[in-house]
């Protein structure tokens, strides 16, 4: 079967967000780039139920094929992969942490420098817009043109990589981040790190973990 391995990634990447509670529901979606277009997780099919026929094959102008209907948000993960080529999976997430602050239509800042791994010293937050709209995908990619991740105001987040398990990795950092900032607004007002130090982490990321697993996100360890 074509990209059965691909697909079983996926589901294996869809449950492992499950696990790790940091998805909601059917609400998450996940695409990945494939010749001629991207494959991406059918609409409303439980994680857990998911099987390789059920994800779906997206060619560039929109058609599909498979059995099931592609994500509603399927608009921002084509533009994703069509418009910016270091990109190889998209994913999007309504997590408990990313999603509460994106309630406050609030940006996170510079509050842990691991937020250099989304590439810049903020996380921005998108203003709101109907679900599935190209509106949305343009508010998206747009937001993403210097960022690897980025929060969907009153919805979730956004994360992209240059393949699945460097996506995934980073939705999880980003919700750990928000979590992390999220706490700490609960004692007082954090310290944010200034620009020139998260470019200095930018840049001491770029000769992190050369020899190691290059799937791994970079940190101080
Ligand atoms: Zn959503």
């Amino acid at each position: 079967m074509v990209h059965e391995e691909l697909k079983r990634e996926m589901i294996a990447v869809c449950n492992f967000m499950n696990d790790k509670g940091i998805n909601q529901g059917t609400s998450g979606n996940v695409s990945v780039r494939v010749d001629g277009g991207l494959l991406i997780t059918p609409s409303g099919v439980a994680y857990a139920e998911m099987v390789p026929d059920d994800i779906v094959m997206m060619h560039e102008d929109a058609s599909h094929e498979g059995t099931r209907r592609p994500s509603t948000e399927w608009r921002f993960h084509r533009d994703l992969i069509a418009k910016k080529p270091e990109v190889g999976a998209v994913i999007h997430l309504h997590s408990r942490f990313c999603t509460s602050l994106s309630m406050l239509r609030r940006e996170i800042p510079a509050v842990h420098y691991m937020i250099a791994a989304a590439g810049g010293p903020t996380i921005p937050c998108v203003p709101y817009v109907t679900w599935g709209t190209q509106e949305l995908a343009d508010l998206i990619v747009g937001a993403l043109a210097d960022r690897q991740a980025c929060l969907l105001a009153n919805h979730g987040m956004v994360a992209i990589g240059a393949n699945l398990k460097k996506a995934a990795a980073l939705a999880v950092e980003v919700e750990t981040l928000a979590a992390q900032y999220w706490h700490a607004l609960q004692v007082g007002v954090p310290y944010v790190l200034p620009d020139d130090e998260i470019e200095r982490v930018i840049e001491k990321f770029k000769s992190y973990g050369q020899g190691k697993d290059p799937d791994r996100l970079p940190s101080c360890c």
